[in-house]
């Protein structure tokens, strides 16, 4: 880090700061200009739980002017130290290939059996890879549905069976990460629980892939950190997802930040894979904005895919029909192609 001193700070100040850097086991670079002087601290405090903290101390002394972090605060998901991508998995089936688009669709929540069945038949004749549908389900109102639980995995783990499949759907609590892998080919992190330490703890003691949503008001470097929180406890296999930021527009459901998209790329190592379905929550607008985070760099998308969305129990007006999910999949070769993927 960087500490910046007042054009006010004095020798003894200078001195102060010094003997605080070196008892905390920095070694100090000082450089002095005719306004202002600047001390580096280099190398990690002899407690490094303690770095965040000891930013905060210094920034407290009044002839402290600021402290500037030098490294991110993440650092097995950080590019700088794995520069080759992240390549996940997943049955035989590549996610973060940089020659392939991985296609994860089907519908927001498992409803029935026949529901389920329809929306998966579908999304696999059209070449989807991957099946998707939440068993359990975040839901702002306390009152509406929250999903058939272990009734809705048995269900996906059918459409695995008969499909050839794999599955992916969400955990929200800590108490269901062991069933839920029991079932899930990958585990899906909703927005609303990107800040849950807890459960990102507990899904990175497992080995199972997961895919771990922005939260909506979450910055690129919080999600990444996030991120963190899983690979730190030893489970590698992890996939962010963009899936819409919370901004003042209200015409959209959400604002897709393709901006994350090309930063994650740029950031870390692990698989992006974009959410137009939630990012947008309209259906018109999910196939051009599939088109622009393909074009951007996403590794793959999750599309909302239902054979009745006027009769959905959950996010009806973003999920596609199956024929609009055909022509996606159409619209979208000619993009993977430019970009040097298949689809
Ligand atoms: C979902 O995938 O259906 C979902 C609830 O997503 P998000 O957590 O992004 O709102
Ligand atoms: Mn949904």
């Amino acid at each position: 880090m960087i500490v910046i001193l007042s054009s006010g700070a004095t020798k003894e100040n200078l001195q102060h700061i010094t003997r605080m850097l070196e008892e905390r086991g920095y070694a100090v670079h000082v450089s002095e200009g005719v306004e202002r002087t600047i001390v580096g601290a280099v190398g990690v405090p002899a407690d490094p739980t303690q770095k965040a903290a000891v930013m905060e101390q210094f920034e407290a002394l009044p002839y402290v002017d600021r402290v500037v972090p030098v490294s991110k605060p993440y650092k097995v998901v950080n590019k700088q130290f794995h520069p080759d991508p992240t390549v996940i998995n997943v049955r035989g089936i590549k996610i973060g290939d940089p020659t392939s688009v991985v296609m994860m669709a089907g519908p927001c929540t498992v409803e029935t059996e026949e529901q389920l069945m329809e929306s998966a038949r579908a999304v696999k004749a059209a070449g989807a890879h991957i099946l998707r549908g939440g068993a359990y389900k975040p839901s702002t109102s306390p009152y509406s549905f929250h999903g058939h639980g272990e009734a809705a995995l048995k269900m996906l783990a059918a459409a695995r069976e008969e499909l050839g499949m794999p599955i992916i759907t969400e955990v929200m609590d800590v108490r269901d990460v062991e069933l839920v892998c029991e079932y899930a080919d990958i585990l899906q992190i909703g927005t609303r629980n990107m800040a849950n330490f807890n459960l990102l703890r507990e899904v990175g003691k497992t080995q199972t892939p997961v895919m771990l949503k922005r939260g909506m008001a979450a910055t690129i470097e919080e999600w990444l950190q996030a991120a963190e929180y899983i690979a730190s406890q030893g489970n590698k296999n992890v996939m962010l997802c963009e899936r819409g930021i919370r901004t003042f527009e209200t015409y959209t459901r959400n604002t897709f930040d393709i901006n994350a998209v090309a930063a994650v790329k740029e950031l870390s190592h692990l698989p992006i894979i974009a959410d137009p379905s939630h990012a947008t929550g309209k259906a018109s607008l999910v196939n051009a904005v599939s088109r622009a985070a393909l074009a951007a760099g996403a590794d793959g998308l999750i599309i909302e895919v239902h054979p009745n969305p006027e009769k959905a129990l959950k996010d009806g007006a973003q999920s596609l029909l199956p024929e609009a999910f055909v022509k996606l999949m159409h619209d979208l070769a000619p993009i993977a192609g430019a970009v040097g993927r298949r689809l």
